[in-house]
């Protein structure tokens, strides 16, 4: 047996020791409202730091005065937490560590974000949709959880001082079409959403044909359609709201690259004599931006949030370095995968009944607005996967890969126009596909809550939770998703959805 993993106890025993924020909550004045801000940012900063967090600390949480303005050029020197990665899931992880704080400030957590423009970032160019389909238990309860979660998204992280959230929720169906080779597994699929609770109905091609008089059922045996728990939203408010709500309940935000970790090592014998390094990463290493040297933060906790990214945060901590067939050797197999969106201007096409479809071929199509707006999309076969080094769109692959098959699926498509498009990557797991979420096994407090694909957006209100109670209580909770361990990379066992769009 292997000694080691002594932090399986969670956060909340270390909490006193971990860092100097871990001291009781001071006594805190009562927010105001109504109030003109009373200083200036900027001056604040040229004022210095300290004075400008002491005001932080009077304001928070829920004033109009935004700390972000003051902790972007500067992490603290000590954190609990250190999220890498400040996209919707390193925000949600955030928001749900101060969620489950015992007591206010008791622990201090910090989301470091290279891009503050989000200019790569898969969550500001992702399409929006939350599905209850999936095959794989776990992620049908996951976005059940993230449907109730965006449904009451007020209680969650509605901010006093500022205006409702909108997150402009576009409830619709998403419509599964199986061929006659697929419809065996779509049935099946169905099966196990409905023990989940979902709430799903399967149509025949002559159901389809009444209800959706567009659509050219050629080719379909069998169809799915959501009744509920089902739509898209839009991603920017989402991940506003975590970013908001979490630093309103004193988060840090560190607008800077991570780029290398301190680790303390140490060897540890098996019954069977064989050495193993287990590891704990000790410093965070953060490059500000126009800054030579970078800046350490010293640390109990660390997560790898970093999206399609993340492969090389978990290098930094030695993971896929080590030799072969050693268990350092494997390496967290989550790649960057670009992806296109087109969206196209289409009178004719299909009104505001349209359900969000995805054909028997896997292209896909919603409806974006009312009018006669709509995107969509496919993803490449392994052969034609795009190079990734830059986001660039290939209009041709529209031409030739995606619209046949929308106009053969939606005859009035044949006559589309379209208007835009972008690409975004996908962050990956090629081992099968599904996420990576909890501890590494020999990294012992590094987290991993990454390699989402095409449905991290929606997941992430359930993510968040169930890392942050890994991280505090030191087991799952709410939602068991041990499945997506990474020891499953060692094991060889994989966790496959097969309803991946
Ligand atoms: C075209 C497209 C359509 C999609 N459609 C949907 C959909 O309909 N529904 C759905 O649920 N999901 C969808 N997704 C997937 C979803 O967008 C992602 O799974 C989700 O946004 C992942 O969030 P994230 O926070 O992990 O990653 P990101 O949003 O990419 O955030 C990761 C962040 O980490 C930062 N980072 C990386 N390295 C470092 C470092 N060293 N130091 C500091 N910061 C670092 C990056 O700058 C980035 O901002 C789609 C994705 C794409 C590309």
């Amino acid at each position: 047996m292997i000694r080691g993993r002594r932090l399986l106890g969670g956060l909340r025993p270390l909490l006193a020791a971990a860092s100097p924020s871990a001291s009781p909550a001071e006594p805190r004045r009562p927010f105001r409202t109504g109030e003109p801000r009373l200083y200036d940012p900027v001056k604040d900063l040229e004022k210095g730091v300290i004075d400008a967090y002491k005001k932080m600390k009077d304001f928070l949480p829920g004033s109009s005065w935004h700390p972000g303005h003051i902790t972007e050029g500067l992490p603290p020197d000590h954190a609990d937490v250190v999220i890498v990665g400040g996209g919707v899931i390193g925000w949600s992880i955030a928001f749900w560590l101060k969620m489950k704080e015992p007591q206010r400030n008791a622990y201090r957590v910090v989301v470091v974000e290279k891009d503050i423009k989000y200019s790569k970032a898969s969550t500001v160019l992702s399409v929006g949709g939350i599905r209850q389909q999936y095959s794989i238990p776990e992620n049908i309860k996951m976005s059940q959880f993230s449907a109730n979660f965006l449904r009451t998204i007020n209680q969650y992280l509605g901010v006093v001082t500022q205006p409702p959230i909108d997150i402009q929720f576009n409830p619709s169906g998403y419509l599964f079409l199986a061929s006659e080779d697929g419809a065996a597994l779509l049935e099946e699929n169905v099966g196990i959403q409905r023990r989940e609770g979902a709430e799903i109905s399967l149509l025949s091609p002559a159901q389809l044909k009444k209800k959706y008089p567009w659509l050219n059922t050629d080719g379909v045996a069998l169809a799915s359609i959501g009744l509920e728990n089902e739509g898209w939203f839009d991603p920017w408010t989402l991940l506003n709201a975590f970013r908001n709500k979490a630093i309103s309940l004193g988060v840090y935000q560190s607008c800077g690259e991570v780029k290398s970790f301190d680790l303390y090592t140490e060897e540890l014998r098996t019954h069977d004599g064989d050495r193993i390094n287990f590891s704990r990463i000790k410093g965070v290493h953060v490059q500000m931006p126009d800054s030579i040297e970078s800046t350490k933060i010293e640390c109990g906790f660390v997560v790898n949030a970093a999206g399609a990214w993340s492969s090389s945060v978990a290098e930094m901590a030695g993971i896929g370095t080590g030799p072969p067939h050693s268990m350092l050797g494997i390496r967290l197999p989550v790649e960057p995968k670009k992806r296109y969106v087109y969206v196209w201007h289409c009178p004719d096409g299909p009104g505001l009944e349209c359900p969000l479809l995805i054909d028997t071929t896997g292209a896909y199509f919603r409806r974006e607005g009312v009018g006669g707006n709509y995107l969509g999309g496919l993803s490449p076969t392994e052969e034609e996967e795009p190079d990734i080094q830059d986001l660039e769109v290939d209009h041709e692959f529209f031409q030739d890969k995606v619209w046949p098959k929308l106009a053969h699926r939606v005859p009035n498509f044949q006559s589309l126009k379209v208007k835009s498009s972008w690409a975004g990557y996908y962050d990956y797991n090629i081992f099968d596909q599904s996420p990576v979420i909890g501890v590494h096994p020999l990294v012992e407090n590094l987290y991993f809550a990454t390699g989402f694909s095409g449905h991290g957006l929606q997941q992430s209100p359930a993510v968040g939770q169930a890392l942050a109670e890994l991280i505090i209580d030191g087991k799952f909770k709410a939602i068991d998703l041990s499945i997506f361990s990474f020891n499953r990379f060692f094991k060889g066992n994989k966790a496959v959805e097969r309803n991946i769009i």
